[in-house]
């Protein structure tokens, strides 16, 4: 048994030294990038983990966030956000390498992890975003669009940061399913749970179909339902869904890296597929998609590249983000209720915090020293 956990620990790799190693049962609620993500680092600690999980892993039936994202690994325009926020965009930024290439390894599945670059076009705060790429050592370089093929409808520069990278959010899902099948995680699917009642102490949690599931610790990673689920010993919790969308083409001239502009962007795929979106619209949990928008989108993306006037759209796509007050996921143990855990509300960058928050969780359930000060990541009180 110990030798074992030994190996586990080894496979790791990346964890840095000084991990606890903790035999102890795990339920993770909810099976997004999040959910998964946490997975992996809590069985690099040893511990026994079940996913539950109301749809499918890696698949999108009604408006999951990890399969829909774009897969920017960027906080689009990190100088708008607060330390906190970009200490786990960062964070999480400089783990993909690793994490990909084992899952990769591992699995066989690529999960498309490309340096791209990024194309900021104007207009943007120019002097905020040079003083942050100084001051984060982000290389940076003022560039014209039109060296790039694209257009930009000013005259003032762009801003090309060549060492951001993309991700591609469906093959990353499949490639961490095959890894946590492989590595004996219990993936409970079509499997919903019941939103938790007042209690101090969490034991056991009840499914919709009245099966009661035991764990020695409990992490809800429900995304945009994290609230209903924990509305009743989280009232200030302040986690709504958020839709996105997307429309998808196959142009015959493909771009090379992703491109930005007002708060839509363009993201070319390995395969010849080009991703145009997105918004973010406040409807609750519909997941529809809408023609308006569709146009919307259309017009946006034809103006930065015109040569996709008159292509078909070959698929459009929504998602529900978990929405939270300036993008401030919360990571936290709960403050009254024992054995529960929260990881959630990554909203905007949720793909791109995701391994800096599961290891931050993690450590915080086997009793670990936190990679950073997760006060900024409590539960409102
Ligand atoms: C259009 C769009 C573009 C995006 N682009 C980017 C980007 O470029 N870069 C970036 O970093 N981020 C991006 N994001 C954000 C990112 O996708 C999310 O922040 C992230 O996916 C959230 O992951 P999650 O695991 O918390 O949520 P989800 O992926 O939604 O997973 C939550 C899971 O919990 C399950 N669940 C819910 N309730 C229950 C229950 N009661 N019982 C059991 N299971 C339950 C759900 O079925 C779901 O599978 C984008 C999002 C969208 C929508």
């Amino acid at each position: 048994m110990r030798d074992d956990r030994v190996e586990v620990r080894k496979c790791a790799g990346e964890i840095a030294d000084g991990v606890a190693i903790v035999s102890q049962h795990v339920l993770v609620a909810g099976g997004g990038i999040v959910g998964c993500l946490t997975a992996m680092e809590l069985v690099a600690r040893g511990c026994q983990v079940t996913i539950v999980e109301r749809n499918v892993i890696a698949s999108q039936t009604s408006g999951e966030s990890s399969w829909a994202g774009a897969g920017i690994v960027f906080p689009l325009l990190p100088w708008m956000y607060s330390e906190h926020v970009n200490r786990l965009t960062s964070y999480g930024a400089a783990s993909y390498g690793a994490i990909c290439q084992r899952l990769l390894n591992e699995t066989g599945i690529d999960p498309q992890l490309i340096v791209s670059g990024f194309l900021l076009l104007p207009e943007f705060d120019r002097a905020a975003a040079l003083a942050w790429c100084e001051q984060n050592q982000l290389p940076a370089q003022a560039v014209h669009a039109s060296a790039f093929g694209v257009q930009s409808l000013s005259g003032e520069e762009a801003l090309w940061l060549p060492t951001v990278s993309q991700i591609r959010p469906p093959c990353l899902m499949h490639a961490l399913r095959a890894w946590l099948e492989q590595n004996n995680v219990r993936l409970l699917e079509h499997t919903e749970l019941e939103p938790l009642r007042e209690i101090a102490e969490l034991r056991e949690w009840r499914t919709t179909s009245g099966e009661m599931l035991q764990a020695d610790q409990f992490i809800v990673t429900s995304g945009a339902w994290s609230f209903d689920l924990l509305k009743q010993v989280a009232s200030k919790l302040q986690v709504k869904p958020m839709r996105g969308q997307i429309v998808l083409y196959k142009p015959e001239r493909q771009l090379q890296q992703v491109v930005y502009r007002e708060g839509f962007y363009l993201v070319p795929r390995r395969d010849g597929y080009l991703l145009a979106g997105s918004t973010l619209e406040d409807v609750g949990f519909d997941a529809s998609v809408t023609s308006t928008v569709r146009e919307e989108i259309c017009a946006k993306a034809e103006a930065i590249m015109p040569d996709l006037k008159g292509l078909p759209v070959i698929k459009h796509w929504s998602g529900l983000r978990p929405g939270t007050p300036d993008n401030l996921p919360v990571i936290a143990p709960h403050p009254q209720v024992q054995n529960l855990y929260l990881n959630t509300g990554h909203f905007r960058y949720g793909l791109t915090m995701a391994p800096a928050s599961a290891r931050l969780v993690a450590a915080m359930v086997c009793g670990e020293t936190p990679w950073t000060d997760a006060a900024p990541f409590a539960l409102p009180g």
